[in-house]
């Protein structure tokens, strides 16, 4: 039997169950990837993460053709074309079957299911983006958890039982001479790109093998500090698929001896944040909706959130006068990748110190970030601005200066991102303004944009009067 494996998220050749499977049961395989720029527009996509999938694309082709699989590069502009597409390349390879692995988000399930209705032949689905897969972890009452603690119980509590399945490389065929289909690329970014984050499933393992050597056993105690080089910066490529979560549980295993699946055990803190990511997947699989701009919370819906371009152009540019925010969003403009304690501070400062809708955080960040992820965007974004599922509370507002004062003390990340700093002497970096007027240099740098004590005030009011109405509401009927 022929068979066509379909490329979506999940750009390796190890432990991916559609390429396995269709391995295990076909004499011949080919594969296909079909990229859709229009619509990776509509989503929002950024450039640097196309440039980054191109890149890890000859690298499957490669590693495909040694298989003896030929992969097959499509293009169309949007999921519309893709049945169409998929039917006359099934027809000519003379196909059997098809096989993929499930892809998130509402048009991507739109597309598939129309793939469905148009082949003659089988499309076989399987989860390859989770250590446990959706859907299978439930409430007492067959919901999808809302918390994260419960859930991340019952996720450790099902991988005790059932332990993780990490899949080999497929059957070998007859290795190809040549072909890896037409992988057009732009070379924009490629010489920073690659040095930074070279494609590649063998350099996402080798980055996760050093991460377990060298960081694990301190993620606890590093993570928070962006000055560090203390998170694993594998998230661009979990974000595609060229790594799997099932390979970085392989990875804990092999370092430590055994996985870490209790609070305060060595190595925990890392596969707690791996928890988190598949809390929002299954989140985003439960509540299609939220891949289409609403929010977990509907109450949270009626918030009037500020309209003012030239403040949300400030937070873009980093230009707010809050040297932190201003350093962590000049670092995402210049790299694509942002720390995650910078995400947060800069999320929490766009929707509670400037009051402005998350959602164009939320696209913004997508449009930039080359880990951008559908549901750990969302879930990240929700979570900041309050109205996500186990959101932070809304009197919990993160104060930027002290954030700062905290996590970078030195003000060695501030002075990286943020050259007029350069020479502010770290008492005053988190603050510079005096010194700088002192200096005759106030020109240099922005005044703060707002007040952060009068729009806290503001941001947990504009909560309370939500929750007054929602109150009265729920009185009412
Ligand atoms: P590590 O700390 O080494 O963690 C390992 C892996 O766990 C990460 O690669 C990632 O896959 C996952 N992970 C870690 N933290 C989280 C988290 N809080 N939520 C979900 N998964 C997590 N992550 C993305 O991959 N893509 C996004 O688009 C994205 N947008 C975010 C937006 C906001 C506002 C916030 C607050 C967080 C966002 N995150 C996103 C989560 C997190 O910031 C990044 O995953 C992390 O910074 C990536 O760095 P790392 O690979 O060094 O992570």
């Amino acid at each position: 039997m022929h068979s066509l494996v379909w490329f979506r998220n999940d750009l390796r050749v190890t432990d991916n169950p559609a390429l396995y499977q269709a391995c295990s049961d076909s004499d011949r395989v080919s594969a296909v990837y079909i990229d859709c720029p229009h619509q990776w527009k509509l989503h929002g996509q950024s450039a640097v993460q196309r440039e980054f999938i191109a890149h890890n694309l000859e690298a499957l082709g490669r590693e495909l053709s040694a298989l003896g699989i030929s992969l097959n590069v499509f293009r169309c502009d949007s999921f519309a074309d893709v049945p169409a597409l998929l039917d006359n390349w099934v027809r000519e390879l003379d196909v059997a079957a098809l096989y993929a692995n499930v892809d998130l988000g509402v048009n991507e399930y739109r597309r598939d299911r129309a793939v469905d209705a148009r082949l003659n032949i089988p499309l076989h689905r399987f989860n390859g983006d989770c250590v446990v897969s959706h859907g299978s972890l439930r409430t007492g009452d067959g919901h999808m958890y809302r918390v994260f603690t419960p859930f991340s119980r019952a996720w450790i509590k099902h991988v005790i039982r059932d332990g993780y399945r990490l899949l080999p490389p497929p059957q070998t065929f007859e290795p190809l001479v040549t072909g890896t289909g037409d992988t057009e690329t732009s070379q924009h970014h490629q010489g920073s790109l690659e040095t930074i984050w070279p494609a590649s499933e063998a350099a996402a393992q080798r980055r996760l093998t050093e991460f377990c050597r060298q960081h694990l056993m301190d993620y606890g105690a590093d993570r928070d500090f962006p000055d560090l080089d203390g998170t694993s910066g594998l998230s661009p490529y979990l974000a595609i698929g060229v790594l799997s979560p099932n390979q970085c549980l392989a990875a804990i295993e092999i370092e430590l001896g055994q996985l870490p699946l209790s609070l305060g055990e060595a190595g925990f803190t890392w596969l707690n944040e791996l928890i988190w990511r598949e809390f929002y997947r299954h989140l985003l699989a439960a509540h299609p909706r939220l891949s289409m701009h609403c929010a977990f919370k509907p109450e949270t819906d009626r918030i009037k959130w500020r309209h003012d371009e030239g403040l949300f152009q400030s937070w873009c540019q980093g230009k707010t006068g809050y040297p932190i925010v201003d350093a962590a969003m000049r670092c995402l403009n210049q790299t694509g990748w942002m720390h995650n304690r910078l995400r947060m501070i800069t999320a929490g400062f766009l929707t509670k110190d400037l009051q402005i809708d998350w959602r164009l955080g939320e696209a913004y960040f997508m449009s930039r970030l080359i880990d951008g992820d559908l549901a750990a965007n969302n879930g990240g974004w929700q979570w900041a601005a309050g109205t996500g599922a186990d959101a932070a509370p809304y009197f919990r507002i993160f104060n930027p200066t002290t954030q700062s004062q905290r996590f970078d003390r030195h003000g060695h990340f501030i002075k990286r991102w943020v050259p007029e700093l350069a020479e502010v002497p770290k008492q005053y970096i988190h603050t510079p303004h005096a010194w700088l007027s002192r200096q005759g240099l106030a020109q240099c740098y922005p005044a703060p944009v707002v007040d952060h004590a009068l729009e806290r005030r503001r941001a947990i009011e504009m909560f309370e009067s939500i929750r007054r109405r929602n109150a009265s509401y729920t009185q009412s009927v």
